[in-house]
């Protein structure tokens, strides 16, 4: 049934819109209680508001942990009104009834985002806020729940419409968006208490975020899609765009696959990746990051066309007139100097977009894929090894290059789709095979495309020739390690433990390869 509206709580944190619903409640008779500072905000424009202290007959104290948590409040949101028993209480104890809760709750998330101490992110946690929130939503019957400042239109849209009342379809739905934000702030806290803590077990853990914006459709132009931040690192969800059009759903898939790759080189020396479809099509160090960008291009330069391109370096000038030479949908990078800025300028597709800090790859938190049903959640693949971990399992030592190489082409591996096999020479990847059901198959495509690199920049040779070669999981048979022998490697990099591996090793040998094992795999699917 519809119920008119008579007397309203507000107390928001997050005051935007809030004098204009005010003033429009009260152009229609409608009675205002607030807690203490909105209604000081209330005053402060004229407008009549009773303080919640006067209902409940005690002060706001120890500090606002308790100002609404009340009979007087929570009998007044809580009763039904249809209910004799109910009324009697009500009558007996002189509770009045509330007909719409406006709570935005403490500012919790943007406290922690800005990096507060731990007490003070404890004492910005909403008690009589939430209480509200689910004691109004679960009396939807009754009482009209408004928590997101967004709908304050549609609510005064919906008295409108309904002579000053309000329809329980609204009170449903509003319900509903009011009980999701509950959960998704006491995940919240959960979430920072982990991190504080230091509790990893994914089976501990809840995640959080909150919505940053709709994107215009998702993986395909008939889906809806939203970017939602948590605010856990830094990263592609919080990098500013400088230009271009707004970002889809495939370009922050893609870029994040770059940024994820390139922060692994650290910035000792100017790393670039080129993404296309989540995989990286080119990645490779330079002296400069001109240098590095044009080696990665070099990869695979069919497929660098609309791709997306992440440096370890402040954007410069010289690295963007080379990064305009062909079609590229959104350059990123920790930084972009005045002058490359404006060579961008001339470029209106081209979104740029610069980060304050490279995501540690390093950092633990948790990975969230869905399911049919529900989610997996996981540690994220933070796990590495350095080269003192590396296990030399042929009689063929690796060179001091071969080393730095075969680690090179490890850490492209691992952020490329499984099936993952990576040609590497020189810090550079001259051949990527990734996704296949057969590591064979990903074996003989990233040697095909070696030699599209030969063809492509009239090399006299495959750069297979000489190279080293990552697998991201163990050679189940000799036959991939072969394709890659045969190719021109000659160094391999897995993470050996198959129960072939004497076989592997043995085709190594015969091929008079240098291979390492790492014991640790990185499976990306
Ligand atoms: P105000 O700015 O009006 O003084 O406070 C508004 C904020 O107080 C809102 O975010 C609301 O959720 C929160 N709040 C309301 N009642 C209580 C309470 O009893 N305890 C706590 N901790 N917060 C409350």
């Amino acid at each position: 049934q519809t119920v008119p509206i008579k007397r309203a709580l507000l107390s928001v944190s997050d005051k935007t819109g809030l004098v204009d619903l005010a003033r429009a409640l009260d152009a229609r008779g409608i009675e205002l209680v607030s807690t203490g500072g909105t209604a000081a905000a209330l005053r402060k424009v004229g407008l009549p508001v009773r303080d919640v202290s006067e209902i409940t007959g005690f002060p706001e104290m120890m500090d606002g942990r308790v100002k609404t948590l009340h009979p007087m409040v929570h009998g007044g949101l809580l009763a039904l009104r249809g209910e004799d028993s109910h009324r009697a209480a009500m009558d007996e104890h002189g509770i009045g009834g509330i007909d719409l809760l406006v709570v935005n709750l403490y500012p919790f998330e943007a406290t922690v985002a800005r990096g507060a101490d731990y007490d003070e992110t404890v004492e910005n946690i909403d008690i009589g806020g939430p209480a509200m929130l689910r004691a109004a939503a679960k009396n939807h019957a009754w009482v009209a729940t408004v928590t997101d400042t967004e709908d304050y239109d549609a609510l005064l849209e919906e008295l409108d419409a309904n002579e000053g009342a309000t329809t329980y379809a609204f009170r449903q739905r509003l319900a509903q968006i009011a009980y999701g934000r509950t959960a998704a702030y006491d995940a919240a806290v959960s979430t920072w208490m982990a991190g504080a803590i230091g509790e990893a077990a994914p089976r501990r853990r809840s995640v959080s975020a909150t919505l940053a914006q709709g994107l215009r459709y998702g993986e395909n132009p008939h889906q809806s899609a939203a970017l939602y931040t948590d605010g856990s690192r830094p990263g592609v969800a919080q990098a500013a765009q400088h230009q271009g059009k707004a970002l889809s759903y495939n370009n922050l898939n893609d870029t994040d696959a770059a940024v994820e790759l390139v922060a692994e080189f650290g910035q000792d020396r100017p790393a670039c990746v080129i993404v296309k479809h989540a995989n990286p099509c080119g990645v490779a160090l330079g002296e400069t990051a001109a240098e590095a960008y044009a080696r990665a291009f070099d990869c695979d330069r069919t497929s660098a066309f609309g791709g997306i391109v992440a440096l370890n370096r402040p954007l410069d000038a010289e690295t963007a007139r080379a990064i305009t030479g062909i079609f590229t949908e959104v350059v990123i990078a920790p930084g972009a100097d005045e002058e490359a800025r404006a060579i961008f300028a001339a470029k209106k597709n081209l979104r740029l977009l610069t980060l304050d800090a490279l995501p540690d790859p390093r950092a633990a938190g948790p990975m969230l894929r869905q399911i049919a049903g529900g989610y997996l959640l996981q540690d994220r693949d933070a796990g590495a090894i350095g080269m003192d971990d590396l296990r030399v399992v042929t009689r063929r030592q690796p060179g001091e290059a071969e080393l730095r190489d075969l680690m090179f082409a490890w850490t492209v591996a691992r952020h490329v789709k499984s099936n993952a096999i990576v040609y590497a020479k020189d810090m550079q990847t001259v051949g990527i095979g990734a996704g296949q059901m057969s590591r064979l198959d990903s074996s003989m495509i990233a040697a095909v495309k070696a030699e599209r690199m030969a063809e492509a920049l009239g090399l006299p040779h495959t750069p297979a020739q000489g190279s080293v070669v990552a697998s991201d999981a163990f050679f189940p048979f000799p036959d991939g390690l072969l394709a890659a022998a045969e190719a021109g490697a000659r160094a391999v990099i897995q993470p050996g433990g198959s129960v072939k591996d004497e076989e592997v090793i043995a085709a190594a040998d015969g091929a008079g390869l240098a291979m390492v094992f790492t014991g640790m795999r990185h499976f990306r699917h």
